[in-house]
């Protein structure tokens, strides 16, 4: 038996007596090939209109058309015309017949009575043929496609050699810009403090330190954005959604930013409906868009400019409206404004500039919380309107926010051990704890933790996480298994805000987790929320709020 052809092979063959087509048939059934019979060269034509064949056997002697004249209308046609073809002829006469259709394609001629072996191996020559093509056919395919792969994948790697290149541009435009926005405030902290350490006392230091405070406050906006625009772009910001009063947020967002606006001597007024305008929404999250909003109102604005708000719900949905009469933005870039790390070039010099991503941050959150931010000036010198959207919800019974807790004395103070290797920071947190009534004690390593946390048995232990020895992961699951401390409060407080940072804390152990550097505000809500566990929600304006965990 002769091995099958690896596809499929089509044979027409073409003969007025159907004994002559089922007799050739039977002789040359293979493997591999299909015969397609006809029994006129009408018929075959329209065979050969619809179906590929690798060869055709034509009887020359058929009434109307006979075999070479169905080879000439084959020859004829380009569909048709390279198809080989063998003619079965009755004898010698038939040759002499001139075929005009012979250079075109393979002609063979093979006289009746067919030689069974001859004809099968002329068969197979054919087939072997008509596979070959198709391989190489299908190999050329192949080919074309692997070379237009290649072309693509060229463009690609030119376009991302040029993307990164340009991103390399971009880094170093940043990392100049990050390394100037740093240092601006920190220059104003060391004379500040050079000027406290000689004159400590009196109305000109009172006004250094709330310089320093300012200025504190600014360089950790920064490091928030920055930390935030980084969780955002990978996808990593968690908004914690309730129902709320939106007026909560633009209080909250007011707070944070009347300081820079009274700094810089402009007025400031504010429409808003008394009426509550409930939104789905992260409160701090809400707040910081706002206070973002309000900001850059503050800080592109020459001096004495007046700064408005509307607040204006319509349609089922609320416009914010942050309106300023300064320095306004060309129509180049205002498409832009919402981009990362876009910013007007005469801005850049600016003390109280930013990074150039406030306005990114902002839009995704307002995204995030299925809205939209749009902004508009008609160009240098006019002033700006920023507006979000967002969508109201119905009323409903769930809980408010309430705003963070203004630092005081505490009606119940609490027995606290501080956990920090770096002496300042623990001694700063001592200080601090002990202004709002706490009793604090410090432990500047694990192992000594433990052993003073056994003997004094706090009330909660304020462990910072990156400590040579014992790190505060490991400090915690000792407490945990102390019968003595594993029921107390332990606070993980760390530099490292992100959520996979909360989430190692809490399998750790920990019941609370905020990031460095915490304000006083958020520690007396925290500790409040630790001594009256009864308390509703704690949501703080800091973007490293505590997380009850
Ligand atoms: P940053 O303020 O840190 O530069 P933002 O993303 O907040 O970054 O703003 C991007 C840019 O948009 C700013 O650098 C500034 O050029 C422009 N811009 C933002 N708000 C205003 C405004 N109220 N008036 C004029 N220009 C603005």
């Amino acid at each position: 038996m002769k091995p099958a052809f690896t596809i499929p092979v089509p044979i027409l063959i073409v003969d007025d007596l159907p004994e002559n087509l089922i007799a050739l048939e039977a002789v040359l059934r293979r493997d591999g090939l299909e015969f397609i019979k006809a029994s006129s060269g009408t018929e075959a034509l329209e065979i050969l209109l619809k179906t590929e064949v690798a060869l055709a056997l034509l009887d020359v002697q058929m009434p109307e058309m006979d075999g070479f004249e169905l080879a000439e209308m084959m020859r004829g046609s380009e569909r048709t015309r390279r198809i080989p073809i063998i003619f079965l002829t009755a004898g010698v006469t038939d040759r002499s017949r001139r075929f005009r259709g012979y250079e075109a394609g393979a002609v063979d001629f093979l006289e009746k009575p067919l030689e069974a072996d001859i004809l099968r191996s002329k068969v197979a020559v054919f087939s072997e043929l008509y596979v070959q093509r198709r391989q190489i056919a299908v190999q050329r395919d192949n080919l074309k496609t692997f070379a237009e792969e290649n072309l693509r994948l060229l463009k690609d790697s030119r376009d991302n050699a040029q993307a990164l290149k340009e991103a390399d541009v971009r880094k170093d435009e940043f990392l100049a810009t990050l390394a100037h926005e740093l240092r601006n405030p920190l220059a104003p902290i060391r004379n500040g403090l050079q000027i406290l350490r000689m004159s400590p006392e009196g109305p000109r230091a009172e006004a250094v330190r709330g310089m320093m405070d300012r200025q504190l406050t600014h360089l950790v906006r920064l490091i928030d954005d920055l930390l935030d625009v980084s969780r955002v772009s990978r996808g990593r910001i968690d908004l914690r959604k309730e129902r709320m009063r939106l007026q909560d947020a633009v209080q909250a967002a007011i707070e944070t930013s009347k300081p820079l606006i009274d700094a810089n001597t402009h007025s400031f007024t504010l429409d808003m409906p008394d009426t509550a305008l409930w939104v789905e929404g992260d409160l701090t999250r809400l707040a910081q868009v706002i206070s973002n909003l309000l900001n850059n109102a503050a800080k592109y604005t020459s001096e004495g400019g007046d700064i408005r708000m509307n607040v204006k719900p319509h349609d089922g949905q609320v416009d914010i409206e942050v309106i300023d009469n300064g320095l306004g933005i060309e129509a180049d870039m205002l498409p832009r404004v919402f981009d990362l790390f876009a910013q007007a070039d005469r801005h850049l010099d600016r003390s109280q500039g930013g990074l150039g991503i406030g306005l990114a941050l902002v839009s995704k959150l307002v995204e995030m919380h299925g809205g939209t931010s749009r902004a508009f000036s008609d160009g240098s010198g006019t002033g700006s309107t920023f507006t979000v959207s967002l969508p109201l919800v119905d009323e409903a019974g769930g809980a408010i926010g309430k705003p963070l807790q203004k630092a005081s004395k505490t009606a119940h103070p609490l027995n606290v051990l501080i956990v920090d290797d770096n002496v300042d920071s623990a001694q700063t947190s001592l200080w601090m704890l002990d202004l709002i009534g706490h009793k604090a004690t410090v432990a500047h390593e694990g192992a000594k933790a433990l052993e003073i946390a056994r003997d004094l048995l706090p009330d909660v232990i304020l462990l910072d996480i990156g400590m040579p020895g014992m790190d505060g992961y490991e400090v915690c699951r000792a407490l945990r298994q102390m019968p003595e401390t594993q029921h107390k409060v332990l606070i993980a407080q760390t530099g490292w805000g992100q959520e996979s940072d909360r989430q190692k804390a809490f399998a750790a152990g920990f019941d609370h987790h905020i990031t460095k550097p915490v304000s006083l505000d958020l520690l007396t809500q925290l500790l409040a929320d630790i001594a009256e566990p009864k308390a509703s929600p704690t949501h703080t304006a800091q973007a490293g709020e505590p997380t009850h965990g």
